[in-house]
């Protein structure tokens, strides 16, 4: 075996967490190893984020082009050239592809090619060769999973991994989990002129979020025609001559051409050494503390690895976390309630800080306003449907939280970041002049309306 010493990082794994420590690191003056088995970028990058916000933009395209009367344009909608639509969303991952390559080159960031396994607290191993480092970082990322005894056959039951890469658009589709990615997949089939239909077992969509969002995304989604059987179990699926069929707990039965197993994803950590070298785990997570510390010294892990919210810029939060700590910039942890999360469905669902659920579990009180989108010019104008909720310490903050739900509001909720982050309180933030017209003015108006001086709201 070669030995190959002196980094002061090897990092495994070139996800959105290893790769933003990677660049944090060399940025701070480290000599770092990147060790990658597919393509740097990981799963946000090529299975994730990117590929999935390109289907949706070619959704929303399709939708304008159908409902193009609807505002004097004539036009028509004729069919989706799935070849051409992944013509484009392959032409946006590689070029942020190669872009990320140039920004780690650029860093001197060494990448290397091959699967790695890591055999001491400060060596991986990649085929005959080793690399040792002061300090390993795990970032091996997350994977599907599916059901206990419900094989994945990539054709007729498939994961986001195939539905990614499908040359048509499924005629129908039943999709298993009614969570973000279910959702996603969901608005593009349906745009994409698809019969879907949602199973969750859980009694409504996006369960994490607060429940005024759920309730609104499935009332917008039964009006697009997206079928939901919510609160209850998948229960079988068969192979059929026209694709599958599917059987629900109580009973039911739907067909479709295909099943999308989308209820979660779990860590990506066996057969990688973790545990020989003695890294705590919990179900293949690997345990950290608040600064993505591991039981060992020399080594942290970040990202989908770790338990805590699956999302690309957690990923590249603790990574860059994890280089200030190296380098002794001494990082504060990370408000995980602080952290935005968006579901980029039509209508799209964002929201920062606590629900109304979690403040009362916590014993908070709390006052909250619900501003519709119906009192808002700019989403008049946009013809979208949906609301701003602002949740807040009773008798004048600070604010709690911020949940939105309408065309574009993911864009919107950089600003519920602020407010919440910031810890505003609603009489400060009604003091913002909010552009107009625009869709930020929802968030102005309902915190007007919990300083007590509501605009234009009906309450
Ligand atoms: C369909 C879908 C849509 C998503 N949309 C969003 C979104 O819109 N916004 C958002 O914030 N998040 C989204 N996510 C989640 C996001 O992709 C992940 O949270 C993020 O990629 C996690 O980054 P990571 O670095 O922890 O892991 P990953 O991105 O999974 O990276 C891990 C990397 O490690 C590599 N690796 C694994 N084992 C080895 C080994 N033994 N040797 C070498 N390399 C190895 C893998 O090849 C991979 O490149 C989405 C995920 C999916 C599946």
């Amino acid at each position: 075996m070669t030995q190959i010493s002196n980094y002061d990082l090897v990092i495994l794994g070139g996800g959105s967490g290893g790769y933003a420590c990677a660049l944090r690191a060399a940025e701070l003056g480290s000599r770092v190893v990147l060790i990658e088995k597919d393509k740097v970028g990981g799963t946000c990058l090529h299975r994730g984020c990117i590929p999935t916000k390109a289907l949706l933009h070619a959704a929303e395209v399709a939708d304008l082009a159908r409902d193009a009367g609807d505002f004097g344009v004539v036009a028509s909608f004729d069919r989706i050239d799935m070849p051409a639509v992944n013509v484009y969303k392959d032409k946006v991952v590689d070029r942020l592809f190669k872009g990320l390559q140039g920004l780690l080159a650029s860093r001197k960031v060494e990448v290397v090619h091959g699967e790695g396994r890591l055999v001491t607290p400060t060596q991986v191993a990649v085929g005959d060769d080793l690399y040792e480092g002061s300090h390993v970082v795990l970032a091996t990322g997350s994977e599907a999973r599916s059901l206990p005894g419900l094989e994945i056959d990539g054709v007729k039951v498939i994961t986001s991994d195939q539905a990614l890469t499908l040359d048509h658009v499924p005629a129908s589709a039943v999709i298993l989990g009614g969570g973000v990615i279910g959702a996603e997949f969901a608005s593009v089939w349906r745009s994409f002129g698809a019969e879907v239909t949602i199973v969750e077992m859980l009694p409504r969509l996006l369960p994490p979020e607060d429940e005024a969002s759920s309730k609104l995304l499935e009332r917008a989604f039964r009006r697009r025609g997206i079928n939901s059987h919510l609160g209850v179990r998948f229960a079988d699926v068969k192979d059929t001559p026209a694709g599958v069929l599917v059987t629900l707990e109580n009973g039911k039965t739907i067909e479709a051409e295909l099943m999308l197993v989308a209820v979660g994803r779990g860590p990506v950590s066996a057969g990688l050494g973790y545990e020989q070298v003695g890294v705590k785990m919990d179900r293949g997570f690997v345990q950290v503390d608040e600064l993505w510390r591991t039981n060992i010294p020399t080594i942290s892990a970040v990202g989908d690895l770790t338990p805590g919210p699956q999302l690309a810029h957690v990923g590249f939060a603790e990574g860059i976390g994890v280089a200030e700590r190296l380098a002794g910039l001494n990082p504060a942890p990370i408000d995980y309630d602080g952290v935005p999360r968006v579901t980029y469905c039509d209508p799209e669902v964002a929201s920062v800080g606590i629900t109304s659920a979690q403040a009362a579990e916590r014993g908070i009180e709390f006052e909250e306003v619900n501003y519709n989108l119906g009192g808002n010019g700019k989403s008049v104008i946009l013809q979208t449907q949906g609301s701003a909720k602002v949740i807040a310490v009773a008798g004048g903050g600070p604010v709690l939280g911020v949940h939105l739900v309408g065309a574009r509001v993911g864009e919107l909720i950089a600003e519920g970041q602020l407010i919440y982050n910031w810890e505003a309180f609603p009489a400060d933030v009604a003091k913002l002049i909010h552009p107009h017209p625009t869709q930020s003015e929802a968030i102005g108006e309902a915190h007007l309306a919990l300083a007590g001086k509501p605009l234009h709201f009906h309450s």
